[in-house]
C-alpha cells in the first residue's frame, strides 16, 4: 500500500504544482464560513501550510490528498468490508439521478461553496442548491422494510466499521508521510507563486490608505 499511496502523493503534488500558475489573489471568494476539510487538517501541517498560505491554495492541495485517502478506503472497503459496502450501496440508492452540482467538478472547486452568499439587494434567480433540490427525484415508496439486523449481525457491522476507521487513519497517516518528502518542492512555489501576489497587495493596500485621496 505505502509504495501506491507515495505514487499517488507525487502525482498529486505535480497537478497541484502544474495548477498553482493560474492561482491569482483576490479572484477567489472570501469565505465566511471556515472549511471543514481544511481546518486544522493533519495534511496541511505535513505539507508545510502555515496561516499565510491562502485557504484557496491550501484546499486545492488537500482536496487531492483527500481524494486519494477517500479512494484507497473505498477500495478497501469494497474488497474486504461487504457489509459496510452493503450499507453505503444502500445509503447511495436513493441520491441516483437529478442535478449534482457539486459532483464531479475539478479537485479544487470540491468542497467550495457552489453558490454565492446571498446579498440583500442582489436577487438571483436561483440557486444551484435549488436547482439540485428541484431535479432531487422522488423516491420510489420501499416495497418492503428490509429486516433488521440481528444482535450477531449489527456486532459484525461494528467490526467492519471499526476497521474501516482504521484503515482511513492508516492510509491517512502513509498520506501525510508521504507529503513531508514534497515539503521543499510545495514552499518553493509557494514562495515564487504565491507570496509575492499577496505581497503586492499588501503594499497596494499601505498605499492606498497612506494617501486617500490619490486613488
Ligand atoms: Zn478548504
Amino acid at each position: 500500500m505505502a509504495d501506491s499511496i507515495e505514487g499517488r502523493v507525487r502525482s498529486g503534488v505535480d497537478a497541484f504544482l502544474r495548477w498553482l500558475p493560474r492561482w491569482q489573489v483576490g479572484t477567489s471568494r472570501a469565505r465566511t464560513r471556515v472549511c471543514r476539510q481544511c481546518f486544522g487538517s493533519p495534511i496541511a501541517t505535513a505539507a508545510g501550510f502555515d496561516h499565510d498560505v491562502p485557504h484557496a491554495v491550501q484546499h486545492a492541495l488537500l482536496s487531492r490528498m483527500q481524494a486519494i485517502i477517500d479512494e484507497a478506503v473505498d477500495d478497501y472497503t469494497a474488497r474486504n468490508l461487504p457489509m459496510v459496502a452493503r450499507e453505503l450501496a444502500k445509503a447511495a440508492e436513493p441520491e441516483t439521478g437529478g442535478y449534482k452540482p457539486d459532483e464531479g467538478l475539478a479537485l479544487e472547486f470540491q468542497g467550495l461553496e457552489i453558490d454565492p452568499e446571498p446579498e440583500p439587494g442582489q436577487p438571483f434567480l436561483f440557486t444551484l442548491a435549488e436547482l439540485a433540490e428541484r431535479d432531487r427525484p422522488v423516491a420510489p415508496p420501499a416495497a418492503e422494510p428490509p429486516a433488521p439486523y440481528s444482535e450477531e449481525a449489527k456486532k459484525a457491522l461494528r467490526t467492519e466499521l471499526e476497521l474501516a476507521d482504521d484503515h482511513a487513519r492508516q492510509v491517512g497517516t502513509s498520506v501525510c508521510l508521504a507529503l513531508v518528502e514534497h515539503r521543499r518542492r510545495i514552499s518553493d512555489a509557494v514562495d515564487r507563486l504565491v507570496e509575492p501576489q499577496i505581497d503586492e497587495l499588501l503594499a497596494e493596500l499601505a498605499q492606498a490608505l497612506e494617501n486617500p485621496r490619490s486613488r
